[in-house]
């Protein structure tokens, strides 16, 4: 969660100073200033670049993080899923996918 948060945080900064950029980059160019405009460029384009980028990962990671937790919740649940088979830890023998007991020994199946 706190990697999400650092992200969010990072891209927007990350806009500011691209904007920024922008704003500064065509104003120099309206100036006929292109060597003051590719400083602006190198100066905060750069970082802010490199800035999104870094948020961008951190979200990405984020997100694929949770993408993959859903599996595996499903999966814990899927015990009384029908058509699937599952057998007793004490006897061995096949249970009832309703029933969270064993019919042959009385065994509890999610104990
Ligand atoms: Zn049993």
């Amino acid at each position: 969660m706190a990697r999400l948060i650092i992200g969010i945080i990072l891209t927007v900064l990350a806009l500011f100073l691209l904007l920024f950029t922008i704003q500064n980059y065509f104003g120099y160019q309206v100036e006929l200033e292109p060597a003051a405009a590719n400083m602006v460029l190198i100066v905060t384009g750069l970082p802010g670049f490199l800035l999104a980028a870094g948020g961008v990962v951190l979200i990405f990671s984020y997100s694929k993080r949770s993408r993959q937790s859903l599996p595996r919740h499903d999966i814990r649940v899927g015990n009384s899923q029908p058509g699937r088979t599952l057998y007793c830890r004490n006897c061995g023998g096949q249970l009832n996918t309703n029933s969270n007991y064993c019919p042959k020994c009385g065994t509890n199946a999610l104990a």
